[in-house]
């Protein structure tokens, strides 16, 4: 069993699939593994650091040559993997709403595409939910990018020369994300509220510390659907929300969006409107500019200026803490392969509610059903 790790392609990725760590334990299940020279570095771990955990390095073509397993961070160019064994495995991230032609590609290869962004939100898979590993980081690192470039500080400070206000903190979308940002935001000293469709979070928010910001007006609101994600919400409801941001919004000096629904543009939370009633200096970072933004006119990885606000936004969030996110990411696959992995195959087999919901691509088909039902 090859388990083959290549250096991620994609610009900015600095994140790796594989880590010394995970490698000891696919070599512990009987493995062998072979990374890429040079895959680890932008996640600060050199070379000699993966032979020493017993990996072999080469080029991308050695790497792939005959693995029955990729890892990846993004899914490889299928062009870049075609040493790969027949039907070989590959677990990744696929973006497979956007990037079609990618899933097809695979099928075509007869390849075996694993989205790790598909996993299912239940209990016993929440070791292997890539998502909630790097949402969490995204969540600390907005907090503090947005506090990186506010030109004041956080916490009140009482100093002989006068008293510094503490900074107002509005999270909109309390998911792991906005959980974490919520934390960060209340450990540097901000005043923090936040907001969402799904009213199961206020009891959240208040356990940590924030105050809950609800739209209550609107009858039989429950914006939660399938595996806890939000849903679409009514035009009754949208308008609603609009009124109650557009009220809380202009007394804020930093938001921090993260809104997100599964297989559709991010919701549009803040309009320019909006924005032109927040204070000169204000801040806002737009967790989900690389979906569409819930902020009008905010540009991945770039800082903008609008009404004397900045609007930040990563295309790659978690990215910009690559050595933390590899470490997590990494572990999530271990956590993924190691829990189906059956000693006699030598290799994982997939049960079905697991394996038929990150499934992409088998037998040279799209066989996931999310897909196949669009
Ligand atoms: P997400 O990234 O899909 O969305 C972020 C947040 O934005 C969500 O809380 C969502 O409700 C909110 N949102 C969407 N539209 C909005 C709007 N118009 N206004 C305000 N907020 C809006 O969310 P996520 O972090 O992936 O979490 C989704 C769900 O999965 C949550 O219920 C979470 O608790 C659950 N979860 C479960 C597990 C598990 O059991 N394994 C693991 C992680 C997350």
């Amino acid at each position: 069993m090859r388990i083959a790790v290549l250096k991620e392609r994609a610009p900015g990725e600095g994140r790796v699939a594989i880590t010394p760590e995970t490698i000891k334990k696919f070599a512990a299940l009987g493995a062998e593994v072979a990374v890429e020279t040079g895959a680890g570095v932008t996640a600060s771990i050199p070379d000699e650091a993966y032979r020493e955990a017993g990996a072999e390095l080469g080029s991308a073509e050695q790497t792939v040559k005959e693995a029955d397993i990729l890892l990846g961070v993004v899914a490889p160019d299928v062009a870049l993997i075609a040493g790969a064994k027949a039907g070989a495995m590959v677990a990744a991230m696929f973006d497979p709403f956007r990037e079609n032609t990618r899933v097809e590609a695979y099928a075509k290869a007869g390849l075996e595409a694993l989205a790790m962004e598909f996993m299912p939100r239940i209990t016993r898979a929440q070791s292997m939910d890539v998502l909630s590993s790097q949402a969490n980081l995204a969540g600390y690192k907005a907090v503090i990018a947005a506090a990186d470039t506010y030109d004041r500080a956080f916490p009140m400070m009482m100093t002989a020369a006068g008293t510094v206000q503490a900074a107002k903190a509005f999270v909109m979308g309390v998911g792991v994300a906005g959980l974490q940002a919520i934390a960060t935001a209340r450990r540097l000293g901000a005043q923090v509220s936040a907001t969402d469709v799904r009213s199961a979070t206020k009891e959240q928010i208040q356990s940590l510390g924030a105050k809950p910001i609800f739209v209550e007006s609107v009858e039989g609101i429950e914006g939660e659907g399938s595996g806890g994600y939000a849903t679409e919400m009514s035009e009754e409801y949208q308008k609603a929300q609009a009124e109650l941001v557009s009220s809380h919004i202009a007394k804020q000096d930093i938001v921090i969006t993260t809104a997100l629904i599964p297989g559709r543009a991010a919701p549009r939370l803040i309009s320019d409107a909006q924005i032109a009633t927040m204070k000169p200096g204000s801040v806002i970072f737009d967790l989900a500019v690389a979906q569409g933004g819930n902020v009008e006119g905010s540009v991945a990885d770039q800082t903008i200026e609008k009404h004397g606000v900045k609007i930040i936004g990563f295309s790659n969030t978690a990215g910009h803490l690559a050595a933390d996110a590899s470490a997590l990411y990494a572990r999530n696959l271990y956590n993924f392969l190691s829990a189906f992995w059956d000693n006699e195959a030598g290799k994982p087999v997939l049960d079905e509610e697991i394996g038929d919901a990150v499934r992409l691509t088998q037998g040279r088909k799209i066989v996931n059903e999310r897909l196949t039902a669009q």
